[in-house]
């Protein structure tokens, strides 16, 4: 039997005809925007990626190397819970796809593994990056030990502080681990100054890895969500999944994933996207994300920077603005403030739905979940497992089957003092304000129709 491991990834931009525009070509700054701070930065990222990430064929061959790279962990679980469907007394079905069982945890080894392979191919010798929960930290200090790139991280200081076992994962695997805000870059010098006590956010992070390798020879700052290559990466959930489900005849109703900025949402819906458009089905999508940072429910559909100094050139996104900091739930890889070009244009279209759930309500259901099918969940596929549940329990009120499938993102096991906080009673809701939101899109640049003129990545050969 071959193996269900895709020998290509699959590119949901040759689906996208009517929303080419804004799903391709929304990264570049606004001819009349402002410039930032260095107008001289921008990101490179090598030529194959940056045209993968243009591209408009329908499947991308994954280089022979990271598929087998890819072999020593996929194809991922996928799983009924069948307990948990008793428990609900559904008639629905419940399907999910455990990402958790990489051998960082979650499913961003995905896009790690190919990435490091792209860069190592194109003469870079350090990779940097700003991680928040430090799940994309975890993984890409893997991925470049395995192809012998030198690996620098910005680890989120509260993350630092509060998951020591990430950082000690990325140092087990040769990475060094910088706590962020640093004094080692001007961001970080920035942010310390406006607030000693700052326990950082992802946009400092990241700002602080983009000026390391700004700063650097042969260093290159790499992204773990959001940009088209990262989520065409990821399309091996997907397509596995849908050879899984296959084979037990089956075919998901609605499709679930949790969105930090998309792209394991992306990786498990995009290719029944796929199939949906070829064959007709009335397969729905739901992404999910914490009240406390509701980019789709509650942003807007702008141009807006990627970090919180405005170095990185701008994105037509759904966003809360770049100034936006999360309050402090525990699902650090959600608390981005904005989603995916490629998400946002779908959800703007109505290809999407989105769905926005309080900490506490996401809680009881991993809790629920871990109870039933015995797999402690990461905070943030928690709540995928929470909509998920509100779809099961509506089929039953409404007597009809139903299947649903949802990606179990990674697993939870660094993230038991969350748990312990939940199970105290200690734990509180903190959804953004409504104040709050206004003040940070108050703050957003300046908006232009100006038709794009670039990629945000400036192709490094
Ligand atoms: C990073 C992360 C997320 C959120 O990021 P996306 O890019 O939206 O997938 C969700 N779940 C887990 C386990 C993560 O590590």
């Amino acid at each position: 039997m071959t193996s269900i491991v895709p020998t290509h990834w699959y590119n949901v931009l040759s689906d996208l005809a009517d929303v080419e525009d804004a799903a391709r070509l929304r990264r570049a700054r606004p001819a009349e925007g402002p410039r930032p701070a260095d107008g001289a930065i921008t990101p490179q990222i090598p030529l194959t990626m940056y045209r993968q990430s243009l591209s408009r064929e329908p499947f991308i061959e994954i280089p022979e190397e990271v598929r087998r790279q890819y072999l020593r962990w996929r194809p991922t679980p996928l799983r009924r819970a069948r307990n948990l469907e008793q428990l609900l007394r559904t008639p629905a079905r419940i399907y999910f796809k455990y990402e958790g069982t990489s051998p960082t945890g979650s499913h961003k080894l995905n896009t790690a593994l190919a990435q490091a392979y792209y860069y190592k191919q194109a003469g870079v010798e350090e990779l940097t990056t700003g991680t928040g929960a430090g799940q994309w930290g975890s993984a890409l200090s893997l991925a470049a030990r395995i192809y012998g790139l030198r690996c620098t991280v910005y680890m989120v200081r509260v993350s630092h502080e509060q998951k020591p076992y990430r950082r000690v994962m990325m140092e087990m695997n040769g990475a060094r681990v910088v706590p962020s805000p640093s004094t080692g870059t001007s961001a970080g010098r920035a942010a310390l100054e406006r607030d000693p006590d700052t326990g950082g956010s992802l946009s400092i992070a990241n700002a602080e890895a983009f000026e390391h390798a700004a700063a650097r020879d042969r260093c290159n700052l790499s992204v773990g969500s959001g940009e088209n290559h990262v989520l065409l990466h990821q399309t091996v959930i997907g397509q596995e999944a849908l050879r899984q489900l296959e084979a037990l005849d089956e075919f998901p109703d609605v499709v679930i994933g949790a969105v930090g900025a998309g792209s394991n949402f992306s990786g498990l819906a995009f290719p029944f996207f796929h199939e949906k458009i070829r064959t007709g089905r009335a397969t729905r999508f739901v992404a999910v994300e914490p009240q406390a940072c509701p980019k789709l429910t509650k942003g807007t559909y702008a141009w807006d920077y990627n970090d919180f100094t405005g170095v990185t050139p701008m994105t037509k996104m759904y966003t809360l603005g770049h100034t936006f900091v999360s309050p402090g739930i525990h699902a650090g890889g959600l608390r981005y403030h904005g989603a995916a070009p490629l998400v946002s244009a779908m959800y703007d279209q109505k290809l999407i739905e989105a769905v926005a759930y309080p900490q506490q309500r996401v809680f009881e259901a991993g809790l629920t979940f871990a109870e039933q099918e015995w797999i402690t969940p990461a905070p943030e596929s928690a709540h995928a497992i929470r909509a998920a549940i509100d779809e099961a329990v509506r089929a039953r009120e409404e007597g009809r089957e139903k299947v649903i499938l949802f990606n179990l993102s990674g697993h939870g096991l660094l993230d038991l003092s969350a748990y312990d906080h939940y199970l105290s009673g200690r734990m509180t809701d903190l959804a953004a304000t409504e104040d709050q939101i206004r003040a940070s899109l108050d703050r957003l640049p300046p908006q232009t129709d100006a038709r794009p003129a670039a990629h945000a990545g400036t192709p490094s050969p």
